[in-house]
């Protein structure tokens, strides 16, 4: 990435009239969340088309919870980065109208940004997939740290609780999708951070922009199937670095 490119993105964040970013798990890295789906990550562990599938959670809902357990680990040690929080600054300065994320980690909520769009849901509520009472995953803290009475339960009928992440073979929650299909269709100009965008729906999004004549840009460790394609300009490296970089080029203007 050269200083041009960067110079580049951002005068179009300047002079946009609606930027919306849609994250993925490279976002998360630097926060010590490694990707799933990457060597080492949950899914060379966990096939993730049995672990992640609803059909295997309502058939054997404990053998999942071993694989939500390491899950929750990984999730419950981890801290926003730079990156977080150089996109809650972005849109601190008016110039970022909301997140669209794919991640469950609540860390651009953490880092304070106040428009974020959770694709996947988010594991800090929990539901009965037998009566639906809904719990906050915090009440049961106590018992995830000491081991005992976990995986939890429902109160009311003792069955398995689900997180309410979105597990294979579900929606995505209808406002969610909704809401990010009107964001892209509005925005002439997306950051796409952290992500392949090779998931759909979530990777329909950026074309969606740029159907209606909006620009792209691509922020990534590495090239993606956007580079050159369906991102206007991409920018390689880390979204820890390349945003706060931004901010600053942006807070001097
Ligand atoms: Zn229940």
């Amino acid at each position: 990435m050269t200083e041009k490119d960067l110079a580049l993105a951002a005068g179009w964040i300047k002079n946009s009239r609606h930027t919306i970013a849609l994250t993925g798990a490279g976002v998360s890295v630097d926060s010590g969340i490694p990707d799933f789906r990457s060597p080492g990550g949950l899914w060379s562990k966990y096939n993730p088309m049995e672990y992640a599938a609803i059909e295997t959670f309502r058939s054997d809902p404990a053998k999942v919870w071993t694989m939500l357990t390491e899950m929750i680990d990984v999730l419950t040690t981890a801290i926003p980065n730079a990156g977080h929080k150089g996109l809650t600054d972005l849109e601190s300065m008016g110039l970022l109208q909301g997140i669209v994320t794919q991640n469950i980690d609540n860390l651009h909520q953490f880092a304070g940004a106040k428009k974020v769009i959770e694709y996947h849901g988010n594991a800090s509520s929990f539901t009965c997939m037998m009566c639906g009472e809904s719990y906050e995953a915090e009440s049961f803290r106590s018992k995830y740290e000491q081991g005992v009475n976990w995986p939890p339960k429902c109160g009311k009928c003792d069955h398995f609780l689900k997180p309410d992440i979105i597990f294979f073979g579900e929606a995505i929650p209808p406002e969610a999708a909704k809401e990010s299909h009107d964001l892209a269709l509005k925005s002439d100009l997306m950051l796409v951070v952290g992500t392949s965008a090779e998931v759909y729906p979530a990777a329909g999004l950026p074309a969606i922009t740029r159907a209606n004549g909006g620009r792209v840009i691509e922020i990534n460790r590495m090239q993606t199937r956007l580079s050159g394609h369906g991102a206007d300009l991409s920018l390689i490296g880390s979204s820890t670095q390349i945003i706060p970089r931004m901010v600053s080029m942006l807070s001097e203007q």
